[in-house]
């Protein structure tokens, strides 16, 4: 059975994304089967991918969703799953998904449906990493009903604890109603300058407003040009520039987090 891993922020443009693919393609690297999900109704998770028009794609993760509201049969393992090049699989999302998302609101276990599609392909995965959008709405929640734990990314110099709060209260009572499984895997400092000293800063807040319950992972992921660029060519890090200090980031990441498990 995969361990599935939601990476989510209600804060945009923090570096889910980023950390989804880059933490999918060195899983795949190091012998694992990965299924990438592309949780946001944006699609940029698909279109960093190399699909470069989300919106215009007739079968996506929405359309998999309508299926397990209506009980309709499809099979997960094949059912709308894409190959990338670097080995690992994706589900894609499309604008499709906001639509889905209104018509659920009246739906039988609205916040459960992610979780029973996961549930049925995960068993073909060893990792299952679910891109999430940047607000703590119904499929952000349908996220976290579907995962093992949480890593949450935030960008040190624009760091809001209150948002933290509000996030880490929310996994709280998803774990409480929903899914006992459910786990903070840690805070993962992304697109740091590492001219500043804000890192170390943070990691101090962090510990002193949470103490040791809330891990702040060790790796921090460095600000770089080639992260952007690697997401205008459709591949990952490892792709675009294998030898850079993103690309070191997060392998060092991919160890840490497997360390936790
Ligand atoms: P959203 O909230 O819109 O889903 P996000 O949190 O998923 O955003 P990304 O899309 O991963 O964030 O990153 C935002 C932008 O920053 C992208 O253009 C991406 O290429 C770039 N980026 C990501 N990581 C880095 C980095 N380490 N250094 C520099 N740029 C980065
Ligand atoms: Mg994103």
């Amino acid at each position: 059975m995969g361990e599935v891993y939601a990476i989510a922020s209600q804060k945009g443009g923090v570096g889910k994304t980023t950390t989804a693919i880059s933490l999918g393609a060195e899983l795949t690297r190091r012998g694992n089967k990965v299924l990438l999900v592309d949780v946001d109704a944006q699609g940029s998770l698909t279109a960093s991918l190399g699909y470069t028009e989300p919106d215009s794609m007739s079968t996506t993760l929405a359309t998999v969703l309508e299926k397990v509201v209506n009980e309709m049969r499809f099979e997960p393992k094949k059912f709308g799953i894409l190959h990338h090049a670097e080995g690992f699989d994706l589900m894609p999302g499309n604008i499709e998904l906001a639509g889905l998302e209104v018509s659920l609101v009246n739906a039988w276990s609205r916040e459960m449906v992610l979780a029973k599609y996961v549930g049925q392909v995960k068993r073909y995965y060893d990792y299952v990493i679910l891109d999430c959008m940047p607000s703590l709405s119904l499929m952000t929640l349908n996220a976290f009903s579907a995962a093992d734990r949480v890593i949450i990314p935030v960008q040190a110099a624009y760091l809001s604890l209150k948002g933290l709060e509000q996030l880490i209260k929310t996994i709280g009572k998803v774990k409480r109603n929903l899914n006992t499984r459910l786990g903070i895997a840690g805070i993962l400092i992304t697109m740091l300058d590492e001219r500043t000293r804000y890192a170390r800063e943070i990691v101090e807040l962090l510990q002193n407003t949470y103490g040791d319950n809330l891990r702040v992972f060790d790796t921090r992921i460095p600000y770089s040009i080639r992260a952007a660029e690697a997401t205008a060519e459709g591949v990952s890090i490892f792709t675009h520039d294998p030898k850079g200090k993103v690309a070191a980031a997060y392998r060092e990441l991919a160890g840490e987090v497997v360390s936790y498990e």
